[in-house]
């Protein structure tokens, strides 16, 4: 018999933006906040996704 558990998660209820650092995208110019994934390469990361990445590489202007 399947049982759909429905698991609660605990919801992240920090707002604290001044807590993280952030930064322009190269590509886009708008500002990110610091992630979790980017806890080690933070100095490296320059676009806000990875889509902005991939089209700054690709040259938007093809
Ligand atoms: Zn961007």
């Amino acid at each position: 018999m399947a049982q759909f558990q429905q698991k609660a998660r605990p919801m992240a209820k920090m707002r604290r933006k001044s807590d993280l650092p952030e930064k322009p995208c190269a590509h886009c110019q708008r500002p990110f906040t610091w992630r979790k994934k980017w806890e080690k390469v933070w100095d490296e990361v320059k676009y806000c996704s990875d889509r902005c990445r991939g089209e700054a590489k690709r040259g938007a202007l093809g």
